[in-house]
């Protein structure tokens, strides 16, 4: 059996099809598929498993409305985490 200690808990996190992210119809912004834009609910800096880190260097970011993680330099949503490790943010 494998120490469990050694493996990192994957809490929540749901990978879903790669789907790329569209923009708002008439503003210069995200829309995520849940219909939340970053002016509305907003996204927040997260590892690839969704759990929220410092924006600072951030390769990913985390729908606030319905969980979804949305790798950023390719505006593609990877999976959804419901339930995320808040951290400190
Ligand atoms: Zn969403």
């Amino acid at each position: 059996m494998k120490n469990l200690k050694d493996q990192t808990p994957i809490t929540g996190f749901k990978p879903l099809e790669r789907e790329e992210m569209r923009y708002h119809e008439y503003l210069d912004y995200w829309v995520c598929k849940c219909g939340s834009f970053e002016k509305t609910g907003g996204f927040n800096a997260c590892t690839k498993y969704g759990n929220l880190i410092s924006p600072i260097a951030a390769e990913y970011c985390r729908c606030e409305r319905c969980g979804r993680v949305i790798e950023i330099k390719t505006h593609t949503i990877i999976g959804i985490n419901e339930n995320p490790d808040r951290g400190r943010f």
